[in-house]
């Protein structure tokens, strides 16, 4: 048996685990993201978590060897060197960090791997999950924010230094608002958990407030019992879904968009009603040879993705 650790750099968890080549979690731990101290007391809480699996694998499973390090990082990651190339400011001071070359200065022995978080969700899918019988797929992630991951050839698209698949970016209305990225209307602003929280400020200000939360979550359950004001709010959330959907398949002619994050473990009716929302928008004959499928289910698959890189990386 041969393994390899994944490590996934999240803005509220950083997750460990000794993950074997046929995707299977042998050990793994959890820690919450340092909130002070920016890219730094990341890096070292990354590296210490790290330390400390190597330790545990050594005093308990010394014959399983650890073949590499592979990481997953929020940000667009420079696919050439592994450091941080942007980053919106959650995390202070994260665009430029330097991640790889912390890691291999830390653990000489062994080859490091850095890509975007999404980018090794797809090579989950890719290796273990919905992905295994496609070439050509798109992964979408729909959580506080929408993250993309484009496959092509069997390859993860890079762009010229690693910032391709930002499909939370496609613009569903040039009249829209402005987002951070510089474009207008983009589809973050209106499907990811905090675009679906500025949607409902915006549409109910004046009004009297419904019954339910007025967040992501409490509009997709209030969806999910039949209630009017929450289908009219999911109207605009699908609709820009359905046309960011409609311009990726028409883009690249993908066999499947897998689709996961938060918002669709809680809310698997989600995926069909996408469906719905894309179909119409979508040119037939590019229609009939894609499918919408769910990603690998529970939060293990950015380890999993992670560690993947250390066996399947790009050349
Ligand atoms: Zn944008």
């Amino acid at each position: 048996m041969k393994a390899a650790i994944g490590v996934d750099i999240g803005g509220t968890s950083l997750k460990f685990a000794v993950v074997d080549q046929e995707g299977r979690v042998l050990r793994e731990r959890t820690a919450a993201t340092p909130s002070h101290g920016g890219a730094n007391s990341i890096m070292s809480e990354m590296l210490a978590g790290i330390d400390s699996l190597l330790a545990d694998m050594r005093a308990s499973a010394p014959d399983v060897p650890i073949e590499g390090i592979g990481i997953g990082a929020a940000g667009q990651i420079d696919a050439k060197d592994g450091s941080v190339a942007f980053a919106v400011d959650t995390i202070p001071g994260w665009t430029g960090t330097p991640i790889r070359r912390l890691t291999a200065e830390r653990f000489p022995a062994l080859p490091v791997y850095v890509d975007n978080d999404v980018n090794v969700l797809a090579l989950a899918e890719k290796y273990y999950g919905a992905g295994k019988n496609a070439r050509h797929f798109v992964c979408v992630a729909l959580g506080t924010g929408i993250g993309g991951a484009i496959v092509q050839d069997g390859a993860i698209v890079h762009g010229a230094y690693g910032g391709a698949g930002e499909l939370g970016h496609l613009s569903v209305d040039f009249n829209g608002p402005r987002c951070s990225c510089g474009n207008f209307g983009c589809l973050e602003l209106y499907a990811s958990g905090s675009g679906i929280h500025r949607l409902l400020a915006d549409m109910f200000d004046g009004l009297s407030p419904p019954a339910w939360e007025l967040n992501a979550a409490g509009l997709l359950s209030a969806w999910e019992r039949g209630d009017a004001a929450a289908a009219e709010v999911m109207d605009v959330v699908l609709g820009a879904l359905g046309s960011a959907f409609a311009s990726i398949i028409h883009a690249l002619n993908p066999e499947a968009i897998i689709v996961g994050g938060g918002m669709l473990d809680r809310v698997p009716a989600l995926l069909p009603a996408i469906e719905r929302a894309t179909a119409p928008r979508t040119s037939p004959a590019m229609w009939k040879h894609v499918k919408l499928l769910p990603a690998l289910s529970g939060n293990r698959s950015g380890v999993i993705g992670a560690a993947a890189q250390v066996w399947h990386h790009s050349p």
